[in-house]
């Protein structure tokens, strides 16, 4: 700890117990299920889509042996131990257009990269290690059996499970789907999430602002991280802090969509009839967490919609949605996997906290001169200042029981890439 640099002030500090973040998370993930319901889509509609049925392998890939290298393929029996060997040049291997004779002892013939092996044949030399005239090649001792041959089912084979129930697919399982001539897949069914501003302060980007407003930017961070996830969005627009309105809202979106995410209005002081709205249509518990930026959070149900009530400040929505609502909805998704990637690394610079909460503060993960990984503070850590969120690449978390950070303490940093 650095006792130069001055503790957040006491306002900071949790007056009744709150919720830590693990738990909330443990508590949200494991209140929820996979939503029913599964579809069969052309494996390019399937990228970033959670594959529901698991994929088995009917062919071996490479479905044949083939030459690594251009060069020449023969038998290596007439590989040399020492001196060199000529052999007869017989014909040609092409990719696509393979040799129909087989190679006997003392031949050989060219051979491309992605060529079948010829009968006969079991090993290829480089075109670049080889003395070539029209008839023949002579080729030096050093070389081995096997050389530069890529064997059939090498990279999958026949009655693979491939793919698994819960994989994410990416550009590489697109490839990989295609590899095996499989043409479609069974994925989970997109979720459906509705999603909505509050506030009598905010006004669309295309509305001029008047005394006292702002625009409303939580609805495009949340949609920006909703599109990454991939799911289906109706966008509710911005409610006015009216009790009826919100009502209503409330309860069209729990008929339209598996999720519901709010911002703003769960706050102490505005909470309360948002709350009585909440209760009056379903289960929705407010919970103060234990993490910086963010707070104030409502979660649960109406009906069988899941509600996630974001804080209202643009850096603690986008902070609640990465750490709560984002592994809750890869639950509801189906994923497998719902932690985002954390890694240790130095930080360049001294941090302020107090202890009490974890801290998101955003960072910078960069390479030093010396090329190792090291993460530095984006400087001001306010939760209204959402440019910070747009220079950071990462969250620095710093546990619950720290207090300032001194420069070169190992701390942990979730890159925003590991996070979708
Ligand atoms: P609230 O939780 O509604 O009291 O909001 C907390 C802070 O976040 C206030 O400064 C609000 O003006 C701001 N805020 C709430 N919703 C939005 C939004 N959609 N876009 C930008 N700022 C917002
Ligand atoms: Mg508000």
């Amino acid at each position: 700890m650095n006792k130069s640099i001055p503790v957040t002030s006491a306002c900071d500090k949790p007056q009744t117990p709150w919720l830590n973040v693990n738990d909330a998370i443990e508590r949200m993930t494991s209140s929820v299920k996979k939503v029913h319901g599964t579809e069969v889509v052309a494996i390019r509609d399937a990228l970033n889509r959670v594959l529901a049925k698991e994929v088995i392998s009917t062919i071996n890939v490479p479905p044949y042996a083939n030459s690594a290298m251009d060069g020449y393929a023969f038998n290596s029996v007439d590989l040399p131990t020492s001196d060199e060997k000529t052999l007869t040049l017989v014909g040609k291997s092409f990719a696509g257009i393979p040799f129909a004779g087989e190679v006997k002892p003392g031949e050989c013939i060219r051979i491309m990269t992605g060529a079948q092996m010829a009968k006969g044949t079991d090993t290829v030399i480089m075109q670049e290690q080889v003395q070539v005239n029209d008839t023949a090649i002579t080729i030096q001792s050093g070389h081995c059996k096997n050389e530069n041959v890529r064997h059939i089912g090498e990279d999958i084979k026949d009655g693979d499970t491939v793919l698994n129930v819960g994989q994410l697919i990416s550009p590489a399982e697109l490839g990989v789907l295609a590899s095996l001539g499989v043409a479609e897949v069974t994925v989970q069914k997109q979720l459906r999430i509705a999603f909505f501003s509050t506030g009598d302060e905010l006004r669309n980007v295309d509305q001029v602002l008047e005394e006292g407003q702002i625009y409303d930017s939580n609805r495009y961070t949340i949609f920006g991280m909703l599109k990454n996830l991939g799911v289906e969005l109706i966008d509710m627009g911005i409610l006015p802090d009216d009790r009826q309105t919100i009502e209503k809202a409330f309860k069209k979106a729990s008929t339209q969509a598996d999720a519901i995410i709010t911002s703003g209005g769960v706050s102490v002081g505005e909470a309360d009839y948002v709350k009585e709205t909440l209760d009056k249509l379903g289960k929705v518990d407010f919970w103060k967490i234990a993490m910086k930026p963010g707070k104030p959070l409502a979660f649960g149900f109406i009906d069988d919609a899941v509600f996630f009530g974001l804080p209202g400040n643009p850096v603690s929505v986008m902070a609640t949605f990465y750490q709560f609502a984002l592994p809750t909805l890869k639950t509801m998704m189906g994923l497998k996997t719902t932690k985002a990637t954390v890694v240790k690394v130095p930080c360049k610079t001294a941090l302020r906290k107090a202890p009490g909460r974890t801290d998101f503060q955003r960072g910078i993960l960069q390479t030093n001169e010396q090329g190792e990984l090291v993460v530095e503070s984006i400087g001001m850590q306010a939760s209204h200042v959402l440019s910070g969120m747009s220079k950071a690449n990462c969250f620095i978390i710093l546990p619950q029981d720290w207090g300032n950070v001194e420069a070169g303490t190992l701390v942990d940093v979730q890159p925003f890439h590991g996070l979708m």
